[in-house]
């Protein structure tokens, strides 16, 4: 196969590998680009994911396998697509190629324990820290170290900075902060655009109190607070005062379906309270946990799950539109308030934590490709055979979940391959 028959993905989270290993299995050299230093998006930063509710290892390892195993298939992490030029058939791809600061040839870690420089760790949502030198995931794919540069660029004339470097030179690793992003070019026939989505923006929310109480937390940060790789090993507390937790509001439809905020729905967030309320549960038999929805929305096959959750006695289900969330200055305990919708009373209630369940944009809408591709009024992008040929797949194209990414991506990857039968 020339590399005019090959395809161009971008984005390396569930769906953007999917369609690699579907496009390579079925014969195609294929190019996957990826803006972090690993693969896996977001079902990598999961604690459970549906259908089987199983832990990211279970569905991205044996991906990774594949990947390992299939020469056809060039994958470029901490990398950008700058540019596409040509049309269906024949694109030539310019690719920003950022450097990892950090040339390991020794797969050990055992130096990075030393690194003296500690940031904000991103994965975790700010809530911890991490080595300015580090592999970036528990289970990375690459399995490679990266460093942060300008943690790195403060200390550089530092003892301690000169003998940590010098220490990992000994074990193999060796730093390289002088090192400069490369712009690769690649043909490819085809492309499946897959750069996945971004939680909506929950500091736009005023009255709910995300960015102000350090106890509103959004359902993205829940799973992370509940993972045993997260902040707290996997330790549901409260991230104030790390204090167990006795109630917990969930916040269904937190800035979704208002025409101020997000206008539609996510179609997600409502089965992923209710499978955070089950983490809570699992940790803490006895805490009480408040839903308060505008309509439960759960498809398919986990009406199920959603009734076996309904059970519980401990999970209150409530129709209600919360207005505000304030905090109660003395016990930082945090105050849920607004209307019964079915009654038009009011209900509120005193909770230790709230989960503000807010819904999907596309990357899209911030990061459009690199060529004219059509986008609906949110930012998703459309499949427009007429005009750039691109192929969407997953969440930037529209909200859903890991299953339904998977049959999209299949599908991307199938139309991938039509562009470029000979
Ligand atoms: Fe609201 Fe549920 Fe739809 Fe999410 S899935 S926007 S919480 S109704």
């Amino acid at each position: 196969m020339s590399e005019k028959g090959s395809v161009l993905v971008v984005g390396g989270g569930i769906s953007g590998i999917t369609t690699a290993l579907e496009a390579a299995e079925a014969g195609r050299k294929v190019v996957l680009v990826e803006k972090e230093p690993y693969l896996g998006g977001r079902v990598a930063r999961m604690n459970k994911y549906f259908p089987k509710l199983c832990p990211p290892t279970c569905g991205l390892e044996i991906n990774f396998k594949r990947l390992r195993q299939n020469p056809d298939i060039k994958v470029y992490t901490l990398s950008q697509v700058e540019n596409i030029s040509g049309e269906k058939g024949n694109y030539k791809v310019t690719i920003k190629v950022n450097p990892r600061y950090v040339d390991d040839r020794s797969a050990t870690t055992q130096c990075v324990e030393e690194c003296p420089s500690e940031i904000d760790n991103e994965l975790n949502y700010n809530m911890d820290k991490i080595k300015a030198v580090r592999l970036p995931l528990d289970m990375a794919y690459p399995m490679k170290l990266v460093a942060d540069r300008d943690a790195l660029e403060k200390i550089k004339d530092s003892d301690e900075y000169n003998k940590f470097a010098s220490e990992c030179e000994k074990k193999g690793i060796k730093i390289n902060l002088d090192d400069v992003p490369k712009t690769i070019e690649e043909n490819v026939g085809s492309i499946v655009w897959a750069t996945g989505w971004q939680p909506y923006d929950a500091t736009k929310l005023d009255n709910l109190g995300f960015g102000k109480y350090k106890d509103v937390i959004t359902n993205v940060i829940m799973e992370r607070l509940a993972s045993q790789n997260g902040p707290t090993n996997g330790q549901i507390t409260r991230p104030s005062d790390g204090k167990k937790v006795e109630t917990v509001a969930f916040v269904q439809c937190a800035g979704s379906r208002d025409e101020n905020y997000l206008p539609y729905c996510s179609g997600i967030c409502c089965l992923a309270s209710l499978k955070q309320a089950t983490y809570i549960r699992d940790q803490y038999p006895d805490a009480k946990i408040y839903i308060f929805y505008i309509d439960l929305r759960s498809h398919g096959r986990f009406e199920e799950f959603y009734n076996r959750v309904q059970k519980d006695e401990n999970i209150i289900l409530i129709k209600g539109k919360i207005a505000k969330v304030t905090e109660d200055p003395q016990t930082k305990d945090l105050i849920v308030e607004g209307e019964n919708t079915d009654t038009g009373e009011k209900v509120g209630t005193k909770v230790d934590m709230v989960v503000l369940a807010t819904g999907i944009v596309p990357s899209t809408k911030d990061e459009p490709a690199p060529i004219d591709a059509t986008y609906d009024e949110f930012g998703f992008m459309l499949e427009d055979p007429a005009k750039s040929g691109i192929h969407p797949a997953g969440c930037v194209k529209k909200p859903m979940d890991v299953g339904s990414s998977l049959s999209d991506a299949t599908a991307a990857a199938l139309k991938a391959l039509i562009d470029t039968v000979k």
